[in-house]
């Protein structure tokens, strides 16, 4: 199995080595890419009684989907109010709602196929970097009212109290609909259920070459090619050239992760005081959570740029210790790695038909645990002729990514976003200490 030096990896669960695939074989769909939104797929096919063949380049759960935050809540990277101005509500709101359905899901297939990725905690903290009160009243008042959720607003004197002590935290917000679990293991175990349902999973098995013309479509290796139906594309931003039209509309973009060595419970509590995943309101803001043995599992920053950085495992410190600066001296890198994501112009997922046969699910950005469940559910509908709740995807297509223009653009824009983020907080800061000085 090959995996990056991640905490996941290391504590993942033990499972079957599965060969690369040699030979000729048939399936009714051959899945290309085993992440989540292949893995999903290919599970929610197989419990329909399809034959699949899935195929990975490397190991199930290599990609994004084995190494990322382990978040898993509603929504999409696209924010909410821009899906109602474009579509309006109840389109959104149908949108939406998918994505609730989806962490139902997650839930109970970590319960029917006793899947060990806790801890499985429920809860998310959303602070403010910035003097955003009203802001963030707004901000929960639209979503109750035209989403239904219940998210409660969370004064800065509270924050500290019961959650996390910062200086460079405001007001927050926290929902109770957001869950954390061990992405890679859910990984696996999506993997072992498909298998027990029938499909065919090989690894070590990159594609090299397709032909989707025909109504036989022809998927190829290095040792062995599969005759299919019907194909699926779900290679995330790992998965550059293998159908240009599909590809080449994803801009694959890195984002990182470190986990620390367990700190002391004593030592933590001066600074997490609950065990919660928590986030904040900037462009490419933290996102990271406590473990129950002390360890922190920090998430942060992006690049257009996807090889490495050099030094990353202090940079990601660096990045703790300015939110917790009392952690300096006790918190100690373990790994540090990089994940990739794959992003449209448009920021939602592509969830859809290229043509007769040939389906993709890919995008998900960010916030891929749910809607990769989306994505498997509603491929798999369209793929069986149950339904075609893949067309509310619709009106976000294939658009070009704009190969290294596109990069280039998308960095551009986050160093601006990066820039006036830090200024605005600050700003806010130095006011604060301003007022608590007179
Ligand atoms: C560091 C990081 C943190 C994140 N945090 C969160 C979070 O907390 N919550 C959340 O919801 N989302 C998060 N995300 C996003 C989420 O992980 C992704 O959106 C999601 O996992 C995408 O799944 P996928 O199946 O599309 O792609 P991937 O998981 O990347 O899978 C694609 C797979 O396709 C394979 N492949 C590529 N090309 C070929 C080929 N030619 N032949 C065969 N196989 C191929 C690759 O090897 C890979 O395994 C994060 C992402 C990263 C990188």
């Amino acid at each position: 199995m090959s995996y990056p030096n991640s905490f996941y990896a290391r504590t993942r669960t033990a499972g079957p080595d599965r060969p690369p695939m040699e030979g000729e074989h048939e399936a009714e769909v051959c899945i290309v890419g085993g992440g989540l939104a292949g893995l999903n797929t290919a599970l929610a096919l197989g419990q329909r009684g399809i034959s699949v063949i899935l195929l990975e380049a490397r190991s199930v759960g290599f990609g994004a989907s084995g190494r990322n935050g382990g978040f898993v809540g509603r929504g999409y990277s696209q924010e909410l109010s821009t899906l109602v101005d474009r579509l309006g509500l109840d389109h959104a709101r149908a949108l939406y709602d998918l994505t609730g359905q989806a962490t139902a899901l997650v839930r109970r297939r970590i319960d029917d196929h006793a899947i060990a990725c806790g801890p499985n905690t429920t809860g998310v903290l959303v602070a403010t970097w910035t003097d955003k009160a009203d802001d963030l009243h707004r901000y929960i008042d639209w979503m109750a009212q035209n989403f239904g959720t219940q998210q409660r607003f969370v004064p800065r004197e509270q924050v500290a109290e019961e959650f996390a002590i910062s200086p460079v935290y405001f007001d927050a917000l926290y929902g109770d609909q957001t869950f954390q679990f061990h992405p890679l293991n859910y990984c696996l175990g999506i993997a072992s259920a498909a298998e027990a349902a029938g499909v065919r999973i090989f690894e070590d098995s990159a594609v090299t070459a397709m032909e989707t013309e025909r109504p036989e479509k022809l998927v190829v290796t290095g040792r062995g090619q599969v005759r299919a139906r019907h194909v699926v594309l779900t290679c995330g931003g790992y998965g550059l050239g293998v159908l240009p039209d599909v590809s080449g509309a994803v801009l694959p973009v890195a984002t990182y992760v470190m986990a620390t060595e367990p700190i002391p419970q004593d030592v933590l509590a001066t600074a997490i005081r609950k065990k919660v995943c928590m986030a904040d309101t900037r462009r490419a803001g933290d996102y990271y959570r406590a473990l129950p043995d002390g360890r922190i599992l920090w998430g942060g920053r992006m690049t257009a740029r996807i090889a490495e950085p050099p030094r990353l495992a202090c940079l990601m410190l660096d990045d703790l210790l300015t939110v917790y600066p009392q952690l300096r001296g006790h918190a100690r890198v373990e790994s540090a790695w990089t994940g990739t994501m794959s992003y449209a112009r448009h920021r939602m997922p592509q969830i859809g038909r290229l043509r007769d046969g040939v389906w993709y699910g890919q995008a998900f950005g960010g916030s891929g645990m749910a809607t990769t469940t989306v994505a498997g559910e509603l491929l798999a509908e369209g793929i069986s002729g149950q339904s075609d709740r893949y067309r509310l995807f619709e009106p976000f297509g294939l658009d070009w990514a704009g190969g290294p223009f596109g990069r280039i653009a998308a960095q551009a824009i986050y160093w601006t976003g990066q820039m006036q983020d830090a200024a605005a907080a600050r700003r806010d800061r130095r006011a604060r200490k301003a007022s608590s000085a007179v």
